[in-house]
């Protein structure tokens, strides 16, 4: 077999790289592990809302991009963030040109892109016939009747490499073993959230005592196979995770939703001595995260009062007040903090000791002197003396892993010592230098995922006949195309050749037929036959 682009993986990073490269005239494939159409995947389970670091997609690539530095405190790949500022508008363009649906699914800016219809705000799983669901099978679609195949079943075991170049891929399939050819591999299979070993390595010691807040299916393959073929890693010990109910631990009703993040941020969070552990103020990500790093990472509770219960615990889409209760979850009740300790199984005077002093230092101004500190990136921290108190025992949950394979800005993937590995690309949740830094900053797994995809097939595309060269035609980059911008030009195919896609550029007067033009095509860009003429 032998494909000119090969995506590892069939959750959005994989089939979007997939379906955009056989639009560009390449003979495209994605291997998947999975073995019916309904295979799990992040993708498929996600909550569907596009955004740039709790942005609109559509705001000017200058604002995403402080919006991205401002998340992360800088600590980001540049390149990557000029990539998904850049590109974060158009993505969701083309997305609904290939059959995506949005809906505004809030009043709260950031959700205008999310994927209809979107979930119900009820506890547990609800993905299927949810948007995301619907868009991979849209995607699903899309690529088939380009030609485009979807191997399911398929697991890539390695890459194959000739000369310092990939050449293809090893995968097995019904106790087969496959040798596939390509141009181009994309390693799209999400990361490592579900890989224990990996988890223990870089995370924490006990993953057994984190809750997978994933479809499980993303073990760390791509990441093993890039360090084989010599790729760099970065940011490995970072995660995007929520803190979920501890009884989500035994139960489904209780995730991947009700996050207890907002209670936790105006509130805190106490160890089994009843005593602070960490910065509340962080926010949830970074709580779940240092939760995660410790030996007994289930050790925590949230103390609030009825006001924070009653404002906080409402604010998520689906809220933990109600959808704790209604999920089946733990949330201890009592008039004293002594009493409430006394339930929850906490040392009542410690506990007492631990919300008085949080008290005085909200009143008087001394958040920096409580130990550890408290600050207030995430919003500010509320008194806790009105009752009825509440405790609500955490666990941290893992949705996906921030670090992962190091790329350039065209999702190439570089080598420790800068140069790209030929023919090798990596996208979406396995991939790393855009999101962790010291601050934990969230980018987005749908737009990244998403804008990599795009990015590795056209530059896949690109190399692979519509290079520039001294004084040629420029490529097209139908990348800066949407339905939405078509002033369409539609081309012929050759003979037993897919349909060309429908083109547009800001200058449709430039896009002529290649049998006008001098340049001589390689076979990809005979197949496709569309040159933008300088
Ligand atoms: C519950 C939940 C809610 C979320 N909500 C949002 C949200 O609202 N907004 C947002 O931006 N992000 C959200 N995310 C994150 C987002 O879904 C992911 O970051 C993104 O979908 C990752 O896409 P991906 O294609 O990189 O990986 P995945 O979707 O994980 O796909 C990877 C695929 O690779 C396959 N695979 C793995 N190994 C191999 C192998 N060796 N060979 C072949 N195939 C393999 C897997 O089976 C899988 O199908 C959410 C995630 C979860 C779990």
């Amino acid at each position: 077999m032998h494909f000119d682009l090969v995506a590892i993986g069939g959750g959005f990073a994989g089939i979007c790289a997939a379906v955009r490269g056989a639009e560009l005239g390449l003979r495209t494939a994605v291997l998947e592990t999975g073995t019916d159409e309904g295979y799990p995947c992040s993708s498929r389970w996600a909550g569907g809302i596009f955004h740039v670091s709790y942005h609109d997609v559509k705001l000017t690539p200058d604002e995403l991009l402080t919006a991205i530095n401002r998340q992360t405190d800088g600590e980001t790949d540049q390149e990557l963030a000029a990539a998904i500022a850049a590109d974060a508008g158009r993505t969701v363009d083309w997305l609904a040109s290939q059959g995506a649906a949005f809906t505004d699914a809030s009043p709260i800016g950031w959700h205008r892109f999310t994927l209809a219809p979107p979930r119900l705000p009820v506890a547990g799983q609800d993905w299927q016939g949810r948007g995301p669901d619907r868009l991979l099978g849209e995607l699903r679609r899309r690529l088939q009747e380009r030609q485009g195949r979807l191997l399911l079943g398929t697991r890539t075991a390695s890459l194959r490499l000739e000369r310092g170049r990939v050449i293809g891929v090893t995968a097995h399939r019904d106790g087969a073993v496959l040798d596939i050819d390509a141009d181009a591999v994309v390693i799209a299979d999400g990361g490592f959230p579900g890989n224990a070993e990996l988890f223990r390595k870089y995370i924490g010691p006990r993953p057994d005592r984190v809750l997978m807040r994933h479809a499980g299916t993303a073990i760390g393959d791509g990441l093993k196979m890039a360090a084989e073929a010599g790729a760099a890693l970065v940011g490995l010990d970072r995660f995007y995770g929520h803190l979920l109910s501890r009884d989500a631990m035994e139960s489904k009703a209780l995730w991947p939703y009700p996050q207890i993040d907002a209670v936790a941020t105006a509130a805190i969070v106490v160890d089994r001595r009843g005593s602070r552990i960490l910065d509340e103020g962080l926010g949830g990500i970074s709580i779940a995260n240092n939760l995660a790093r410790l030996h007994d990472p289930l050790c925590a509770t949230v103390i609030c009062d009825a006001p924070i219960w009653e404002t906080a615990g409402k604010a998520a889409q689906i809220p933990p007040n109600p959808q704790l209760l209604a999920g089946g979850g733990t949330l201890h009740r009592a008039d004293t903090i002594e009493a409430l300790a006394e339930a929850a199984g906490l040392p009542p005077e410690n506990l007492a000791g631990t919300v008085a002093e949080y008290n005085d230092a909200v009143r008087f101004n001394r958040l920096l002197t409580l130990l550890p500190e408290r600050s207030t990136r995430s919003g500010a921290p509320r008194r806790i003396e009105t009752p009825p108190f509440f405790a609500i025992p955490i666990g941290a949950g893992i949705t996906n892993t921030m670090g992962g394979i190091a790329i350039d800005g065209h999702g190439r993937v570089k080598r420790p010592d800068g140069p790209a590995i030929a023919g090798l690309y990596a996208a979406g949740g396995t991939t790393g230098g855009l999101e962790g830094g010291g601050a934990l900053g969230y980018v987005g797994g749908l737009i990244k995922a998403c804008v990599f995809g795009l990015r590795t097939a056209e530059h896949a595309a690109d190399r692979h006949g519509w290079a520039r060269e001294p004084g040629a035609a420029a490529p097209v980059r139908l990348a800066l195309a949407t339905q939405a911008d078509i002033g369409s030009v539609a081309l012929a195919a050759p003979d037993g050749l897919p349909t060309p896609p429908t083109a547009s550029s800001d200058g449709c007067s430039r896009i002529r037929r290649p049998t006008r033009c001098r340049r001589s095509l390689s076979h990809a860009a005979a197949r496709l036959q569309l040159h933008v003429c300088q």
